[in-house]
């Protein structure tokens, strides 16, 4: 889970970016937190970057392969 505790410094987007799901190893789209859609788990990773790869952490069968999806970004 993310957290904040000044709204101030966030502004919600309709942004594509957040709908978009990033493979593991995948060059990182937009720097910030991402979500692994299986699990919960939660990354940072950077514009440019490599996200973090399949043998990340372990899932069950039914959690599928790790999917990235950007939670909270910055630019
Ligand atoms: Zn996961």
């Amino acid at each position: 889970m993310t957290y904040y505790k000044y709204p101030k410094f966030f502004q919600q987007s309709d942004s594509e970016a957040f709908d978009t799901l990033t493979n593991p190893g995948a060059v990182t789209p937009h720097s910030g937190i991402y979500r692994c859609e299986g699990c919960g788990r939660e990354v940072v990773s950077t514009q440019g970057h490599v996200m973090p790869p399949q043998n990340h952490h372990q899932h069950s069968y039914s959690q599928g392969n790790i999917r990235w999806r950007l939670v909270v970004g910055h630019n």
